[in-house]
């Protein structure tokens, strides 16, 4: 190992950058979880983060990675062999689909080519052939984090009122939340997946479940067996102020000041530097001449880019290079697009000046790694940033 000088490069679409405010935050004394400050700090911090899914139902929040919060969803809500409808959208909406199988639930999977966001005619289509309603639940990944596509979630609750169709809406907005607009309440969701460490700028270790009436109700009856994820017995404590086992103390320490610092910027300034960074990403990449994952520009993800590799070119090696002269991380190709995209990270405590770096490391490792490509790529998107300022 050489040794490498400045900071690391961590441009994959999650774990992203913590800021100083966040760590230092977090680096508190961990207090009594039962005593009177924690309290006040719980009490504070579950009321804070409900603005950041534009909700006013209760936020359920978990010490675990985003799969625990995927999987609290789907067992609080569901009976062991209901069918849930997912569409595949990429390697994280398959992931979804395979725990649903684990819980003993049947998802039934509609097509996709990850290059599109969710088809919400399709979903219409196929909830008005379940006469039966069978279909107990429709589950969709709003932010694609393995290929960079968007969803419309509006759109999801429309099809399934259209079809007149009982089933809960579950969405998973773990890269989404706190960098693409998402709002609970008004777009209908029954329970909101969310995870601590992409767009909410913290380390990994905390997700969340934002839970809709008809999903609480869901949840009195609901027979898949759970302990651990139970929401109950969590929202039951939450009330007061208190969680039924040890919750990650320091990381809501740092949920809250991640809270406060994006109410300080406001959510719509938040979204739009997301926005332009993706917009000055994609010239890059189409200057220097190759393809973005994404075909539809209306589901661009303001969160990263998805990038394809030339034919004959291998993005995992490419990535390696980068990573041993640049010292940047970028996103590897998930699943079916491995070693054929890599994703390049713009979200969170991120800036212009750390984008052009960004960039710039790009345009540099395709050079050394040999990538045909145009120069210029960098230039496009300072050009677009300056004339953008
Ligand atoms: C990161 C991510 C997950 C998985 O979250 P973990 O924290 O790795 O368990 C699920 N869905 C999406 C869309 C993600 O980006």
């Amino acid at each position: 190992m050489t040794y490498k000088s400045g900071p690391h490069f961590l441009q994959i679409p999650g774990p992203s950058h913590v800021p100083g405010r966040i760590l230092h935050a977090i680096g508190q004394p961990t207090i009594d979880h039962r005593g009177p400050e924690f309290q006040k700090l719980a009490n504070e911090v579950l009321a804070k983060v409900k603005p950041i899914f534009k909700t006013e139902c209760p936020v359920v929040i978990f010490p675990s990675s985003g799969t625990g919060a995927w999987e609290a969803a789907l067992v609080n809500t569901m009976n062991p062999g209901d069918r849930v409808l997912m569409f595949e959208t990429g390697q994280f909406s398959t992931l979804w689909s395979e725990l649903a199988t684990r819980v003993g639930l049947k998802p039934e999977v509609i097509p996709g080519d990850w290059r599109h966001g969710v088809d919400a005619a399709a979903i219409e289509e196929r909830l008005k052939a379940d006469k039966a309603h069978e279909i107990k639940g429709v589950c969709v990944v709003h932010n694609e984090t393995s290929t960079g596509v968007t969803s419309n979630i509006r759109a999801v609750r429309k099809a399934i009122d259209a079809a007149k169709h009982p089933a809960l809406l579950l969405v998973d907005t773990i890269s989404g939340l706190g960098s693409a607009d998402y709002r609970h309440d008004e777009w209908g969701a029954d329970v909101t997946i969310s995870g601590s460490q992409k767009g909410l700028m913290l380390p990994p270790g905390l997700s969340f479940n934002a839970v809709g009436p008809k999903a609480l109700k869901a949840s009195e009856k609901a027979t898949i067996n759970r302990s651990y994820w139970d929401w109950q017995h969590q929202i039951g404590m939450n009330k007061d102020g208190w969680f039924p086992y040890t919750p990650a103390t320091n990381l809501l320490y740092g949920l809250k000041e991640a809270c406060d610092m994006m109410m300080e910027e406001g959510l719509e300034n938040v979204f739009a530097r997301h926005d332009r960074w993706a917009e000055a990403t994609r010239r890059a990449v189409k200057t220097w001449g190759l393809e973005v994952l994404c075909q539809n520009a209306d589901e661009y993800s303001p969160v990263l880019t998805a990038v394809l590799m030339p034919d004959g070119h291998d993005a995992d090696k490419y990535r390696e290079v980068v990573l041993d002269k640049f010292d940047m991380s970028l996103g590897s190709g998930l699943g079916k697009v491995k070693g054929k995209v890599f994703r390049i990270g713009h979200l969170g405590y991120f800036n212009d000046l750390m984008l052009m770096g960004t960039l710039s490391g790009v345009e540099m490792g395709l050079a050394v790694a040999g990538v045909p490509h145009k120069k210029g790529g960098a230039q496009a998107a300072m050009e677009y940033l300056t004339g953008n300022a």
